[in-house]
């Protein structure tokens, strides 16, 4: 297997491009489909000052390591989220990598910051943990941007994690969900900021060489919680259809983005409103994460702030 480039010995062979690549021309091919889809999309520029969502994987690592060689002005966000140990060893090699790249990172500890971690918080209201867990992460990622006035907040979302949504998002016919599966999601309000996926068109096994040629330390383990999860099934369907039929994954995002997400526009118009409790964006009177934590802190019922009236649990934010 030669390198499509300079036909030294390759490192990786990528089927949906028919190409492979040595380490250098790998880098580079990486390197450029980021700042591909950065351009394309106009996800940012270079002026921008960019929020990367860091969890310690190779997917967020990868991505913050390629937006500070670009030349980014990119701060790392690292949720400390109290899930065992794998929080804890999350947590090191996110302040490993920022240390190695003299990178700002900004950490937020669940349990120190609002009294619990998710594996408490969904004890204590009900929740299965990824439910609470991504209530949680959606949240304050837009707060913590919004804070600290950061313009966009990039997220390491690749190629497997977008398909398997789709996926997901087709099998139940989500039309909302699907008319909000975008690598770019511009900021409709003040107090929303504007979201991007630079890594959507790269596979996980991309993501994974990246890090390894570039010495790149991260959590190989998945989130304990993960175990048994849809999404994983998904991937698992989605990689034995690619296996047969190398680039599938990539058109069906791809002609998804291209000819069905323009045709579901309409399912967009939701009523968004300001939080009454934290001002934060909301399609009701008060966000799913301050009912959630006002249950959490309760003992498992969410009232009014304002009434007093006790609130129902739906998850729509
Ligand atoms: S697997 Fe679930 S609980 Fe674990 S980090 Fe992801 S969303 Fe959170
Ligand atoms: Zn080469
Ligand atoms: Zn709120």
């Amino acid at each position: 297997m030669r390198c499509l480039k300079c036909k030294e010995n390759a490192v990786i062979e990528l089927r949906q491009h028919n190409a492979s690549y040595c380490r250098t021309h790998f880098l580079s091919y990486f390197t450029n489909r980021v700042r591909q889809n950065i351009e394309h999309r106009r996800m940012f520029a270079p002026d921008d000052r960019i929020l990367v969502a860091v969890s310690g994987g190779k997917d967020s690592l990868a991505l913050w390591d390629v937006l500070l060689g670009l030349g980014f002005n990119a701060s790392g966000l690292h949720l400390h989220l109290g899930i065992g140990e794998y929080s804890n060893l999350s947590l090191e090699k996110t302040r490993h990598f920022a240390s190695s790249r003299g990178a700002e990172l900004i950490e937020v500890n669940l349990a120190k910051e609002y009294g619990m971690g998710v594996t408490e918080l969904s004890s204590k209201t009900g929740r299965v943990p990824c439910s609470a867990c991504g209530q949680s992460k959606r949240y304050l990622f837009n707060k913590v941007a919004l804070d600290r006035g950061f313009s966009v907040l990039a997220t390491g979302h690749n190629l497997d994690d977008e398909a398997a949504t789709l996926l997901g998002n087709v099998l139940s016919w989500q039309t909302q969900a699907l008319a909000r599966q975008s690598p770019v999601l511009p900021r409709t309000r003040p107090t929303l900021v504007k979201k991007v996926k630079p890594l959507y068109t790269l596979t996980e096994r991309e993501t994974a060489l990246y890090c390894l040629l570039k010495r790149i330390d991260y959590v190989e383990d998945e989130c304990p919680n993960a175990l048994g999860a849809k999404s994983l099934l998904f991937k698992e369907v989605l990689n034995r259809l690619e296996e047969n039929m190398p680039g599938v994954k990539q058109s069906f995002v791809k002609l998804f983005l291209k000819r069905i997400q323009p045709l579901l526009k309409s399912e967009q118009d939701v009523d968004v409103r300001d939080c009454a409790v934290c001002g934060q964006p909301t399609t009701r009177e008060i966000c799913a994460f301050c009912s959630l934590w006002q249950k959490a802190l309760s003992g498992g019922v969410a009232y009014n702030a304002s009434s007093g009236a006790q609130i129902e649990d739906r998850r729509i934010d």
